[in-house]
C-alpha cells in the first residue's frame, strides 16, 4: 500500500470517528451522516485504492424506495457540504491524532456527478487538541455548518475579491436610495390619501426598511471588525448562535467569508456556552454560558478557537 493510500485511509478513519462524536451530540442520523459513512467504509474496504464515487456506488437499491433522481440529488448535496465541515474534522483530528481528514470536490463528467475524495493535512494552528487546553480557558467546537440556501452560499463562503465587492458597493448603494424614494413617495401618498390602509402600509414599510438598513450598517462595519454575529433571521432554529468572521487564508489572495456556528462546555458550571453579540461594545463577539450569561462569560477567539474567562 503507498503512502497515498495510506492517507486517505487514514482519513477515513478520522470520518468514522467523527461520526461517534457527532452521535453524542444528537444530530446523528442524517441522511448526510449516512452517505460519509457508506464513503468511508468503502475507502477503507478498498485500502485507499477508491477515491471517486458516484451516487449509485455508495445507495445499494435494496431498501431504496427512492428515484435515481432523488438519490443524485442528495449526494450532490452531500458533495457541497463536505467541504464545509472542514473545521469540525480537523478538530475530530486533532483530538484523536489523525494527520489528515477527508475533502472532496464533485466533478460532472456526462450525467454523473462524480465525488473525488482527497485528503486534506491537519492544521495544528486553527485548534489545540482537547487535553491541551490552557489553564482558564475553553475550546470552542466548531458545529457543522448547515447547509445555507443558495442565495446565502453565494455570499458566504466567497472570496473578497473583486465581484463580490462590486456586489456589495451596489447593495450599499441602491438599496438606501431605493429605500429612500419608495419611503418618500409612501409618504406623499398617505399624506394626500390618508386611508387606514395606506397608513398601515406606510407604517409597516418603514419599518421593514429599518431593520433591512440596519443590518446593511453592521454589515458595512463587518469589514472593518472581521467578525459579526449573523441576524438570527438567517440562523436556522437548529443552529446555534452564529458567527460570520472574515479571515485570510493561505492559498487565496483575498479573504474569505466564513460562517462559523459555535459552542463550548462552560467551565464555571455545567452549562453550554454560545456566542453573541457583547451588548456594552457593541460589536464584540463573546461567549456566554446559557445558565448564567451575565457572569460566566469568556472572549472568543476565531483563530485558535479559544476563550478566556472575562473578569469584569
Ligand atoms: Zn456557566
Amino acid at each position: 500500500m503507498d503512502s497515498d493510500k495510506q492517507k486517505l485511509v487514514e482519513a477515513a478513519r478520522c470520518g468514522l470517528k467523527w461520526l461517534e462524536v457527532q452521535a453524542e451530540r444528537k444530530s446523528a442520523g442524517q441522511w448526510k451522516h449516512e452517505i460519509l459513512r457508506r464513503l468511508c467504509n468503502a475507502v477503507i474496504k478498498s485500502n485507499g485504492d477508491r477515491s471517486s464515487f458516484i451516487a449509485k456506488d455508495i445507495c445499494q437499491s435494496e431498501t431504496d424506495q427512492n428515484s435515481g433522481s432523488q438519490l443524485n440529488k442528495e449526494f450532490r448535496r452531500f458533495g457541497k457540504i463536505l467541504e464545509s465541515w472542514a473545521e469540525s474534522f480537523n478538530e475530530s483530528a486533532i483530538d484523536n491524532e489523525f494527520r489528515v481528514y477527508l475533502t472532496g470536490k464533485l466533478s460532472q463528467p456526462a450525467k454523473h456527478n462524480v465525488l473525488e475524495l482527497h485528503v486534506r493535512e491537519v492544521d495544528s494552528v486553527a485548534t489545540v487538541s482537547k487535553d491541551k487546553i490552557p489553564q482558564g480557558h475553553i475550546r470552542y467546537t466548531v458545529w457543522e455548518r448547515k447547509a445555507l440556501p443558495r442565495w446565502q452560499q453565494r455570499l458566504l463562503n466567497r472570496d473578497m475579491g473583486v465581484g463580490t465587492h462590486l456586489l456589495l458597493a451596489a447593495i450599499f448603494l441602491l438599496v438606501p436610495i431605493v429605500a429612500l424614494i419608495y419611503a418618500v413617495a409612501l409618504g406623499f401618498l398617505t399624506y394626500y390619501h390618508p386611508t387606514i390602509w395606506n397608513v398601515s402600509v406606510f407604517v409597516g414599510v418603514i419599518c421593514v426598511e429599518f431593520f433591512v438598513l440596519r443590518g446593511l450598517y453592521e454589515f458595512w462595519y463587518f469589514h472593518d471588525r472581521k467578525i459579526m454575529m449573523l441576524p438570527i433571521q438567517l440562523t436556522p432554529l437548529e443552529q446555534p448562535p452564529t458567527a460570520l468572521v472574515m479571515r485570510r487564508e493561505k492559498d487565496k489572495r483575498w479573504p474569505v467569508v466564513h460562517v462559523m456556528a459555535t459552542s463550548s462546555d462552560c467551565l464555571l458550571c455545567d452549562g453550554t456556552v454560545f456566542l453573541r453579540k457583547e451588548s456594552h461594545y457593541r460589536y464584540r463577539v463573546i461567549g456566554a454560558c446559557n445558565r448564567h450569561p451575565t457572569e460566566h462569560r469568556f472572549t472568543f477567539d476565531y483563530t485558535n478557537m479559544l476563550g478566556k474567562v472575562l473578569a469584569d
